[in-house]
């Protein structure tokens, strides 16, 4: 026997992709096998397993979590969703593409190993004069499986990827969603239901494009793609997986079920944001007036300081303007803080 059947005799007895993928942390050779009820299983990469079941399928559904290796509830929803299709505990009706970001951040424990990947899609890993790294060579291979995914799965199909993740800090809306800009085309109130059920209510809509894996799907497949943000980080384990309850049966319905209904559209039901500015870090010396454990979607009055780049300082300029993702250590020049402030639903929907 090769190491190739071997490794997938054992992932078709156990079903742990997770383990097999953290184990060959940046390659693993492709393989297949077909399962008893008939979906084939296809491994392209560690992290990246898809399945396509006998059925006729009308949704290609990219679930992807560890772009960022620290957030782990995303890891354990899709590793346990993976357990129970290869072990025959649930039946799929939709074609399924699982990626596992980055197992190497996910061994040690961090965000990342050298780079951001979520700054690196949309083309960002490969830029003239730029060195390439272990990141970058993975971001360029992830939007190569997906874009492989969604083409086997032919045109005029829906599409969709939901990007889990979980917030660094706490967030005054504990779940939340982002938007990837749409470029002018309507927002849709099915994928808002889709939220609602998986516990988001509040939505962020970006308006410029951005260098993320949802954005990327978004802009080059017309997926219907989201950066899903699940909650506060906890290490492996830690997670109280009560509070994913509804994400992980609303997901496991998605791919599972011809069709899934959702409660009826109501606006209210929804805490809608938009972007206002990005804050970059430009200086050494970049501070923000508010403790660390700030949470996201604070809102601040008209005036208040917001941060402090060097010799400049930003005030809020509207008021009930809200902070997120606010974070002082990142590189030079990248973006140390987004703010937000509230949006009404517009015609733009559909
Ligand atoms: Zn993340």
């Amino acid at each position: 026997m090769t190491a190739n059947s071997e490794y997938l005799n054992e992932l078709q007895q156990q079903g742990d992709f997770l383990t097999l993928s953290r184990n060959n942390e940046w390659h693993l050779a492709a393989g297949a096998f077909t399962l008893s009820n008939g979906t084939a299983v296809t491994i392209h990469d560690t992290g990246v397993i898809e399945f396509q079941p006998k059925c006729d399928t009308t949704i290609d559904v990219v679930l992807s979590s560890a772009i960022h290796g620290n957030e782990t509830a995303p890891i354990e929803i899709c590793d346990d969703l993976i357990k129970r299709i290869i072990l025959g505990d649930l039946q799929l009706a939709q074609r399924v593409l699982f990626i596992f970001g980055n197992p190497q951040s996910i061994n040690i424990g961090k965000r990342f190993v050298e780079e951001n990947l979520n700054r690196l899609f949309n083309g960002h890993h490969t830029v003239e004069g730029v060195r390439m790294n272990n990141e970058r060579t993975r971001a360029a291979k992830l939007e190569q499986y997906v874009s492989d995914f969604y083409q086997r799965g032919g045109q005029h199909r829906e599409r969709c990827h939901y990007d889990l993740h979980t917030a660094i800090r706490g967030s005054k809306n504990d779940k939340f969603a982002v938007y990837p800009f749409l470029h002018g085309k309507p927002w849709k109130k099915s994928q808002l239901q889709f939220l609602l059920s998986c516990g988001v209510n509040t939505v962020l809509m970006m308006k410029s494009p951005a260098t993320t894996f949802s954005y990327y799907s978004s802009f080059v497949h017309g997926a219907d793609s989201f950066t899903v943000e699940l909650g506060q980080v906890k290490p492996f384990g830690e997670n109280d997986m009560s509070r994913f309850a509804k994400t992980k049966a609303t997901l496991s319905a998605l791919i599972s079920q011809k069709e899934v209904i959702y409660k009826e559209f109501d606006a209210s039901d929804f805490e809608l944001f938009a972007v206002h500015r990005s804050i970059n870090r430009t200086e050494q010396d970049f501070t923000f007036p508010f403790s660390d454990d700030a949470e996201n979607f604070t809102g601040f009055s008209k005036g208040d300081l917001l941060a402090t780049d060097g010799q400049t300082c930003y005030y809020a300029d509207v008021e009930g303007e809200a902070i997120i993702f606010p974070n002082a250590d990142v590189a030079l020049g990248q973006r140390a803080l987004l703010t937000v402030i509230p949006l009404q639903l517009t015609d733009n929907i559909i």
